[in-house]
C-alpha cells in the first residue's frame, strides 16, 4: 500500500506562502522597516527584528547556491521518489535570499551557478512551489 506524503500545514505565518503557490506564483515577506526580503516565513524579520512584513510576489527566477542528491529516503512516504536533486537556490531579487527546494526534470547535481525558474507542482487543493533548471 502506497504511504501518503506529507502535505503542507499552513498556519498564519504561511499561509500567504501555500495561497500565493495555488495562483502560480511564488510569494516571501517583505520587511516595512528596513525593506530586506526573508525566507522561510516568520513573525519577525531576521535583518532587524521588525515585526511589520507584507507578503510580496517574487519573479520565480534565481540561481543554484548550492545542491545534493538524494538517494535515499529517510521517510518511508519516500521511498519511491529517490534519487531527486535538491537545492538552495538564491532569488534574483535580493542577495542571500534563499528557497530550499526540489529541482524538478532532473535526478543530476546541478553545478553552483545555474539558472533556475519556478516550477509549481499541483497536487489537488494545494500546490507545491519547486524549481527547475532555465530550458530544461
Ligand atoms: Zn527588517
Amino acid at each position: 500500500m502506497a504511504i501518503d506524503r506529507p502535505r503542507p500545514l499552513p498556519d498564519e505565518v504561511s499561509a500567504f506562502y501555500w495561497e500565493a503557490a495555488g495562483k502560480g506564483a511564488l510569494a516571501v515577506l517583505r520587511c516595512d522597516e528596513c525593506r530586506r526580503m526573508h525566507h522561510p516565513p516568520d513573525l519577525a524579520c531576521p535583518h532587524c527584528g521588525a515585526t511589520a512584513l507584507r507578503p510580496e510576489t517574487v519573479s520565480g527566477r534565481g540561481t543554484v547556491f548550492a545542491a545534493t542528491v538524494a538517494r535515499q529516503a529517510f521517510d518511508r512516504a519516500f521511498v519511491d521518489a529517490v534519487p531527486f536533486t535538491l537545492a538552495l537556490v538564491e532569488l534574483d531579487e535580493q542577495p542571500g535570499l534563499k528557497v530550499l527546494t526540489n529541482l524538478v526534470g532532473t535526478t543530476e547535481l546541478v553545478a553552483v551557478g545555474t539558472p533556475v525558474e519556478l516550477a509549481i507542482e499541483p497536487h489537488g487543493d494545494w500546490s507545491l512551489p519547486q524549481f527547475r533548471v532555465v530550458g530544461s
